[in-house]
């Protein structure tokens, strides 16, 4: 039996994560869930953002899935997922982007995964302001983040049998810090002769990925550009409501979908669960349930084809609940 903390999460968050739990529940997994939740409705209740009871769980289990947690915009404090990444050191952020059949993204053959260094860069959250007029932020980079990070990349690139990374820099303008991280993305190149190695501007790589995101095929870059790129990717394979993500460190697993916790669709049976279903399937990988991982992404692919229970944002609209007892069903 595995322990797994279940954050729920606030907006969407305990929608899409619940119908991820009953998704991995259907698939008949040894899975006990520790449910604790974090977030703005807890501190109205507790006065903590980040309970002690579940940085305990999260500590004692290792294995989290998680749902979206607000970050209000500009107030002052810090983001609670930025700080489970640090807390947790959580380096890589692991985000697969494919076409997935019947959806409304713009290109039918795309199958990039993008891998953001996840602990440094301008997340480091060291802003100050200087006087009335001018702020500043801080980014940091280190050789033993973009080490590791690069390490990650090739050695997943490897796994996979995937032929070709992509370091995305600003190192023309950012010649010290991209710099550094270019200097460990080549390094790391150089252990593996048989996957490609190239490296593109980030300004450029947008531009490259709306016109020909099928020549790219896993991308390596620090904190604040795998942000921005793995939201313009999700646009390319249908939304946000698709795209899932793990957070991984040495001894630590960290799953959550790439979007936010969308205010706007909140308690509307509107949010569309896949995203957060695909990434319980990158945690039954991490735990060793392959094989309980790969029926869910089948009943995914087969109620996404077959069409009948879409969400709104494909272009259907199937209620949250709808489709996911339909991918129960199929499991
Ligand atoms: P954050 O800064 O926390 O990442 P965000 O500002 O990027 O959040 P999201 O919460 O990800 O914003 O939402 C962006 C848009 O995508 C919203 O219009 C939202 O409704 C839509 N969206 C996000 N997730 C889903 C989903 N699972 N299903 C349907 N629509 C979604």
């Amino acid at each position: 039996m595995t322990k797994v903390t279940l954050i729920p999460g606030d907006g969407i968050g305990p929608e899409v994560a619940f119908a991820a739990k009953d998704v991995v529940d259907a698939t008949g997994v040894d899975i006990e869930w520790d449910i604790v939740n974090a977030g703005a409705d807890i501190y109205e209740k507790t006065g903590e953002f980040i309970p002690e009871a579940l940085l305990k769980s999260i500590e004692k289990n290792r294995v989290v899935l998680k749902g979206p947690i607000t970050t209000p915009i500009g107030k002052g404090f810090r983001s609670i997922n930025v700080t489970l990444r640090q807390k947790f050191d959580t380096y890589a952020n692991i985000r697969p982007l494919k076409t997935m059949p019947g959806t409304k993204g713009v290109f039918e053959n795309v199958d990039l995964v993008v891998f953001r260094e996840n602990t440094e860069g301008l997340y480091m959250g060291i802003e100050h302001r200087i006087n009335e007029d001018v702020a500043e932020a801080i980014k940091v980079i280190t050789r033993k983040g973009s080490m590791r990070i690069a390490e990650e990349t090739f050695k997943y690139a490897k796994e996979k049998g995937r032929k070709k990374v992509t370091a995305v820099h600003k190192a023309n303008i950012m010649k010290i810090t991209d710099g550094l991280f270019l200097d460990c993305t080549r390094k790391v190149s150089k252990d593996y002769p048989d996957i490609e190695y190239e490296e593109k501007i980030v300004d450029n790589m947008c531009m490259q990925l709306v016109m020909y995101p099928e020549r790219y095929d896993v991308l390596v870059m620090p904190n604040l550009y795998g942000d921005i790129l793995s939201d313009l990717a999700s646009g390319l394979v249908g939304g946000l409501g698709l795209v899932p993500g793990a957070n991984i460190g040495s001894d630590i697993g960290i799953f959550e979908a790439v979007h936010g916790s969308a205010p706007d669709i909140a308690g509307k049976s509107l949010a569309n669960p896949i995203a957060c279903i695909m990434s319980s399937t990158m945690m039954l990988d991490y735990i060793g349930e392959r094989e309980r991982a790969n029926r869910i992404r089948k009943a995914v692919w087969s109620v996404l084809k077959e069409g009948r229970h879409r969400t709104k944002d494909l272009g259907g609209n199937a209620r949250t609940e709808e489709i996911t007892k339909a991918i129960c069903e199929k499991i």
